[in-house]
């Protein structure tokens, strides 16, 4: 299910969680970005929810020490760098495999 939103938020323009993707509605028709949120529904499901938020809190705060930046900690998730890198092919969730994020660590 996708939801958009007209609430204003400087930081977050998207969110995936569990079976909803709530996007900004300045956004609306912003195909990578809704491919972002969806590869992070899969992710999700993959990990059956749950652990996926326990591990991408621990990953961040792991990375948060390391690069002692917010962006930069957010970015070198490995969940958002599979996101990331993939978000612009359209096709990618048809040949994606199983726990491809763990190729981004
Ligand atoms: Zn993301």
């Amino acid at each position: 299910m996708i939801i958009y939103t007209k609430r204003q938020c400087k930081k977050y323009i998207a969110i995936a969680l569990f079976f909803v993707i709530i996007i900004n509605n300045k956004y609306k028709g912003n195909k990578s970005l809704l491919n972002h949120e969806k590869i992070h529904l899969q992710q999700q499901r993959e990990l059956l929810w749950l652990p996926f938020f326990i591990w991408y809190a621990v990953e961040f705060v792991i990375n948060y020490f390391k690069y002692k930046n917010w962006h930069s900690a957010y970015k070198n998730i490995s969940f958002e760098k599979e996101a990331y890198c993939n978000e612009h092919d359209l096709s990618y969730l048809k040949t994606r495999k199983y726990f491809s994020f763990v190729k981004y660590f």
